[in-house]
């Protein structure tokens, strides 16, 4: 279902006493700030999301994972099933992020089977997709992004996609403190909607929704989450300081 949401992706950042610290933060800021109607759901590292999950259960807010296996169960040594997260509580994960595509060769058959079982095990999946600067400045951004979409989610019916969150996070914005204007993610926004409802029509893709990733912050959130096709930010960077973070969820207008 179509909701505001704003998710944090702390990465492979903090030990665990600053982990916990900032989830105590995250919540005085919530409890101070309220969340209105914002989903709030902060992706920690899978070895923290005991303490972060029973945390947040606490406080009204979500903990989501930051990747989850292509298998179901075995032989697998190291890989974090969608099984183990559900009998954890844990409800999202993110899926395909643009650094696991370059950092341990996610491709899109990959990404697709990890969609299949976060479904499976009624996880919610963020699914990324977004092009690099080449394919922007070579005018194939939308081509790439058709692709990834279609490849990774366009087997699934309609009501598993109305499952599905989408992230756009063009790569070069990620982490680069260049965020993407306004315009240009109100424009690949409507062009993720389009397809959508290409494939499933306009009242499953009206369900559907399509957050904005890469240097968003406190400054620059109320203005890319004012675009009509803009549903919230999957934040990075400005979600490791809770001030920001709640800023962030509290920039709807
Ligand atoms: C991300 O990693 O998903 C992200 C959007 O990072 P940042 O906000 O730091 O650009």
């Amino acid at each position: 279902m179509r909701k505001k949401i704003v998710a944090g992706n702390w990465k492979m950042n903090k030990n665990f006493q600053d982990a916990e610290d900032l989830m105590f933060e995250i919540v005085d800021e919530l409890t101070e700030k309220g969340a209105g109607e914002t989903e709030v759901i902060v992706c920690t590292p899978a070895v923290y999301l005991e303490m972060s999950s029973d945390i947040a259960a606490e406080n009204g807010f979500m903990v989501g994972a930051q990747n989850l296996s292509q298998w179901e169960s075995g032989a697998y040594t190291g890989e974090i099933s969608a099984a183990m997260l559900h009998s954890m509580g844990i409800t999202h994960s993110i899926v395909g992020h643009s650094e696991r595509r370059t950092y341990f060769g996610e491709t899109d058959k990959i990404i697709s089977a990890k969609v299949d079982l976060a479904l499976k095990y009624s996880i919610t999946p963020i699914y990324c997709c977004g092009e690099v600067l080449a394919e922007r400045q070579a005018e194939k951004h939308f081509d790439v992004v058709r692709s990834q979409v279609s490849e990774a989610l366009f087997h699934l019916g309609k009501e598993a996609i109305t499952e599905v969150v989408i992230a756009y996070e063009p790569v070069w914005a990620i982490g680069t403190g260049v965020t993407a204007s306004s315009a240009q993610a109100q424009e690949m926004h409507a062009f993720i909607r389009s397809l959508l409802t290409e494939k499933y029509g306009a009242d499953v893709s009206a369900e559907i929704s399509i957050l904005y990733g890469g240097s968003c912050n406190a400054k620059n959130a109320a203005e890319l989450f004012a675009n009509p096709d803009v549903d919230g930010g999957l934040i990075g960077g400005a979600s490791l300081i809770a001030a920001d973070f709640v800023s962030i969820v509290n920039s709807f207008s």
